[in-house]
C-alpha cells in the first residue's frame, strides 16, 4: 500500500507518523511531499526565528534522521495535478507519483486583497506564514526604518513584535475599533491595544489601507489610508487572515468538492475515493444543515492528521470536535482560551475580572444554569486541561472561582495573586 501525503506540516507529518506506528515499511510505503521545506517545522514558532531566538534548525521538532529511520520518503516539489481515477499525482517537475491512498494536508496561505497600487509592487510587501516569508522579511529588515502592518489578528501582532524587536518604527493598521473582536470582548481588546502601544507601536484602530505607493525600483515606499493619510514605509506586512490553499484543486483532472476549503466528512474523506483531507485546508461537514467546521489552529491540524491517517488505515472514524482550546501571546501578555467565549447566545452570563493597573484579566462564561462554558485568560499562564475538565464536568461559577488557583501554572512562571481583582458580571 502506498500512502502519499501532500503537505508536511503538522497534519501531514502526524498522519505519516501514525501510519508508520501501525505498519512496517513492507506493508506501508509512505511519501511526504512539500513545496515549502524538506523537513517538518513548527509554523507557530516562526516569530522566534525572526527574532533570532531560535535557529531555523530549532524550528524542526524531529531529528532529521527520523525520516530515514522510519522510512518515510520525502519529495520537495509542488503537486500540480490529481487524478483520483488513475490514482496519480503530477509534480511541477513533471514526475508522476502513483498512490493507493492520498492525503491532502496542504494548509492555508495568506489572504490578500487587490489593494490599489499592488500591481506595481516588486518588493517590500511581506506576509508571515511560510519559511519563504521569513526569508523575505529577514532580507528586507536591514534596509527598513519604518514598517506598516495591516490586520489585527494573531499573525499581525507577531509580525509587529518582530519588527519592534529589530528596532523598526511600526504603524499597525487595524480596521476594527479594538484588537481582535473575533476573539475578544471590548475590555480585553482594549487592554491588548494599550499593551501593544506601550511597546512603542503606532496602533491605529478603525483605519484601513487604501493604496500602496512604490519607488522607482518597485519597492514599497508608502501607504495611504482610507482617511487619506500617507505613511512612509519601506516594508508593508499584510496579515489579514489565511485561506485554505485549495484553489489549484479546482483545475485538476478530478477536482474534489470544495467550499471555502476542501470538503471532508467526519471520516476525513473527500468526495474522491481514496483521497482524504486534514488540517488548515479542510472544512468538515458535521451536519448538512449547518456551516462546515473550519479549525485553522495547530492542535486541530495535528488531531486531523492523526484521525485522517487512521481513517486511511480503515479504522472507523467519526470526528467529534473536542472542547476548543488555544494559547498564544501578545508581546508580554500570555493568552489561554478554552470553550465558548465568542458568539454567545443572549442570556449568557460573563464574569470579567481585571487586575487594577496590570494587563491581567480573566473572563469566565456561564450558561443560564450557572454552569461554566468557557474561559478567556490574559496576562498569566493557565493549565487548559483543568479548565477543560471543569467545562466537561459542568462545574458552577462558584466552584470555579473557589478553585481557580488550581488551574494556574506556578513554580517556573509564578502565580498571579487572584484576590485583588475588579469584577463585573454581565448578562448578554
Ligand atoms: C505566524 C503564525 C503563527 C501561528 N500561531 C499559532 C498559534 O499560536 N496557535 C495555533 O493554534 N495556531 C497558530 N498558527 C496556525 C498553525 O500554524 C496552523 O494551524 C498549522 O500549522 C496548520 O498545519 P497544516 O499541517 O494544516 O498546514 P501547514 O503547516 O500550512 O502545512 C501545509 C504544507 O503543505 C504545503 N503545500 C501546499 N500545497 C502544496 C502542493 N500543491 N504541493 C506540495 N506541497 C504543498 C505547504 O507549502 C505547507 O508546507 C499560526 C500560523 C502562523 C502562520
Amino acid at each position: 500500500m502506498h500512502y502519499v501525503i501532500v503537505g508536511n506540516g503538522v497534519a501531514g507529518t502526524r498522519a505519516a507518523m501514525t501510519i508508520r506506528q501501525r505498519h512496517e515499511p513492507q506493508q506501508a510505503r509512505i511519501t511526504l511531499i512539500s513545496d515549502e521545506s524538506p523537513y517538518f517545522f513548527s509554523r507557530t514558532a516562526l516569530m522566534y526565528a525572526y527574532m533570532d531566538q531560535l535557529r531555523r534548525r530549532d524550528l524542526e521538532p524531529y531529528e532529521r534522521e527520523v525520516y530515514d529511520r522510519q522510512q518515510i520518503e520525502r519529495i520537495e516539489a509542488q503537486v500540480v495535478d490529481l487524478d483520483a481515477e488513475s490514482k496519480k499525482l503530477t509534480l511541477d517537475d513533471g514526475r508522476v507519483i502513483t498512490f493507493d491512498r492520498c492525503l491532502l494536508a496542504v494548509g492555508a496561505g495568506p489572504r490578500m486583497i487587490d489593494f490599489q497600487g499592488l500591481d506595481d509592487v516588486e518588493d517590500g510587501l511581506v506576509h508571515f506564514v511560510s519559511l519563504q516569508d521569513l526569508d523575505t522579511c529577514e532580507r528586507l529588515t536591514w534596509s527598513t526604518d519604518h514598517a506598516v502592518v495591516v490586520g489585527g489578528g494573531l499573525i499581525g501582532v507577531e509580525l509587529v513584535e518582530c519588527f519592534r524587536h529589530h528596532g523598526l518604527q511600526v504603524t499597525f493598521l487595524v480596521r476594527e475599533p479594538y484588537y481582535w473582536p473575533a476573539a475578544f470582548a471590548e475590555e480585553e481588546g482594549q487592554m491588548i491595544s494599550e499593551h501593544i502601544r506601550s511597546h512603542g507601536v503606532d496602533l491605529c484602530h478603525e483605519t484601513q489601507l487604501a493604496s500602496i505607493e512604490t519607488d522607482s525600483r518597485g519597492r514599497v515606499s508608502a501607504v495611504v489610508t482610507e482617511d487619506d493619510e500617507q505613511i512612509q514605509c519601506q516594508m508593508l506586512g499584510i496579515a489579514i487572515g489565511v485561506v485554505p490553499r485549495v484553489n489549484w484543486l479546482r483545475d485538476v483532472a478530478t477536482p474534489p468538492a470544495i467550499g471555502a476549503g476542501l470538503r471532508v466528512n467526519r471520516a476525513f474523506e473527500t468526495s474522491l475515493p481514496g483521497v482524504y483531507g486534514a488540517g488548515d485546508c479542510i472544512e468538515i461537514e458535521l451536519d448538512p444543515k449547518k456551516e462546515p467546521l473550519h479549525e485553522p489552529i495547530w492542535y486541530a491540524a495535528r488531531r486531523h492528521g492523526e484521525l485522517a491517517a487512521r481513517s486511511m488505515l480503515d479504522d472507523d472514524i467519526s470526528y467529534e470536535p473536542p472542547i476548543f482550546y488555544n494559547s498564544s501571546k501578545f508581546f508580554d501578555i500570555e493568552y489561554t482560551t478554552v470553550g465558548e467565549v465568542q458568539d454567545l447566545p443572549a442570556g449568557t452570563n460573563t464574569l470579567y475580572r481585571r487586575k487594577p493597573d496590570a494587563a491581567v484579566s480573566q473572563r469566565i462564561v456561564v450558561d443560564g444554569d450557572n454552569c461554566v462554558l468557557g474561559f478567556s485568560m490574559l496576562g498569566s499562564r493557565w493549565d487548559h486541561t483543568v479548565l477543560t475538565r471543569w467545562i466537561k464536568e459542568n462545574r458552577s461559577l462558584d466552584f470555579v472561582r473557589r478553585n481557580l488557583p488550581d488551574a494556574q501554572f506556578d513554580v517556573e512562571f509564578g502565580r498571579v495573586d487572584l484576590d485583588s481583582f475588579n469584577e463585573e458580571m454581565r448578562t448578554l
